[in-house]
């Protein structure tokens, strides 16, 4: 594709934006199956690493078909802003948030976050960083009057993390508003924007310093690789610090599953309206069963954030979660029931898929603890496909009898 010529829809961004004209002419881009990179000569070779040449030395340090994923997101999450950014891709989210924390703490260093998040960020925040002199300062984000507060109280926050909307309860916290404080005392903001995707939400537009994916979800879409990024407005930084932690870290991505990444997110705008669509209409059948107490979806105005999700997000996405009035066992005898619908963890791939936190992902953890962060015993988490909404629909109910 020409790169003057202005793409104005988001469709068609993810389609050819990033894509690097194949020197042998392949209509797709090559899986670049090599882990390291030959030179013409040593000086060449000397250029490469002294970094007064372009040029790829070491897969680790980056690869082809990582820059065509790298580009095509980092054009997608600036679409239509007046920003740039970098993205680095990654093996994981997890390989992509642990960058992003470590690039920009050090001991004796605070993040500041809302209590509900992805539980791996929670476990690397609340467990394993402490030991490091790393603390987490959790709070409920979307009260906004008390932020500034808990800044000032607590020395040593030196940057906001979100995530919005979160799982399992699709909570949402106002980017905008979190940013402008943050701002005020200097705080670098990261968002996750995995639940959203850059179709539904662009955090950039509110000045969010970083933003990290697990492209493993919606932007691949099929459920086909893991993988993630970390987006970064600050080239300076992002070429410098960020990679390096990146390299050290050797969290990098790989040849397959960059490829299959840059396949899937050609597709992501009317994945995204399908599933937005069928997931309004699953959340509303659901609202009015009678087996079910209650349903977290931010497109229904009975969802506590139904406002700050309609301000900043296109439309609600296509994640929900609902209450089973009969608890524990209901949960376990309805997710046995299911016909069409698939029963696992993960989320953003074209198929419905449901699960059970308290029977699954929350096993071990204490119905105490649990409930805490909004995880009760009937608890359901789904992922609403783009099959046919009758399907999806017929499914649950015959589940629910
Ligand atoms: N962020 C969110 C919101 C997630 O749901 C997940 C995984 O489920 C992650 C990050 C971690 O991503 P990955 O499993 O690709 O490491």
């Amino acid at each position: 594709m020409d790169k003057n010529f202005p793409l104005k829809g988001f469709g068609s961004a993810a389609i050819h934006a990033g894509h690097q004209q194949d020197p042998n002419y392949a209509h797709q881009p090559p899986i670049y199956a090599s882990s390291t990179f030959i030179y013409d000569t040593a000086q060449q070779g000397m250029k490469r690493f002294a970094g007064e040449e372009e040029g790829y030395i070491y897969s680790r340090w980056g690869n082809p078909t990582f820059t065509e994923a790298e580009q095509r997101i980092s054009a997608l999450e600036t679409f239509q802003l007046n920003v740039e950014a970098k993205g680095i891709l990654h093996a994981s989210g997890m390989a992509a948030i642990s960058t992003l924390f470590l690039s920009n703490l050090k001991q004796g260093d605070k993040v500041l976050t809302h209590f509900s998040l992805y539980g791996g960020t929670e476990e690397i925040l609340y467990k394993l960083f402490p030991e490091f002199g790393i603390e987490a300062v959790i709070a409920d984000l979307r009260q906004l009057d008390k932020v500034e507060d808990i800044i000032k109280n607590n020395k040593g926050i030196k940057m906001m993390y979100v995530e919005t909307p979160a799982n399992p309860t699709i909570q949402c916290v106002d980017i905008e508003e979190l940013t402008k404080i943050s701002k005020k005392y200097d705080l670098k903001v990261a968002c996750d924007n995995t639940f959203a995707t850059p179709y539904l939400q662009q955090p950039f537009k509110y000045g969010v310093d970083f933003i990290v994916h697990s492209t493993t979800k919606f932007l691949n879409g099929h459920g086909t690789a893991i993988g993630g990024i970390l987006l970064g407005r600050d080239f300076d930084f992002m070429k410098t610090k960020a990679t390096k932690v990146q390299r050290l870290l050797g969290g990098n991505s790989n040849p397959f599953d960059a490829f299959l990444l840059t396949q899937g997110i050609k597709t992501l705008e009317i994945r995204m309206d399908r599933h937005c669509e069928n997931a309004l209409k699953v959340a509303q059948f659901l609202e009015q069963h009678k087996a079910v107490s209650k349903v977290n979806y931010a497109g229904l105005p009975s969802h506590a954030d139904y406002a700050v999700a309609m301000k900043q997000m296109k439309k609600a996405g296509g994640m929900l979660s609902f209450e089973l009035k009969n608890g524990l066992q209901g949960g376990i005898d309805f997710m046995n029931k299911l016909k069409m619908c698939v029963r696992t963890v993960s989320l953003g791939t074209v198929d419905t898929l449901l699960c059970h936190p308290a029977s699954m992902t929350h096993f071990g953890v204490s119905k105490e603890q649990r409930e805490k962060y909004g995880i009760t015993d009937g608890l359901i988490r789904m992922n609403v496909g783009i099959e046919n909404s009758e399907d999806i629909i017929a499914d649950l109910g015959q589940s629910l009898k």
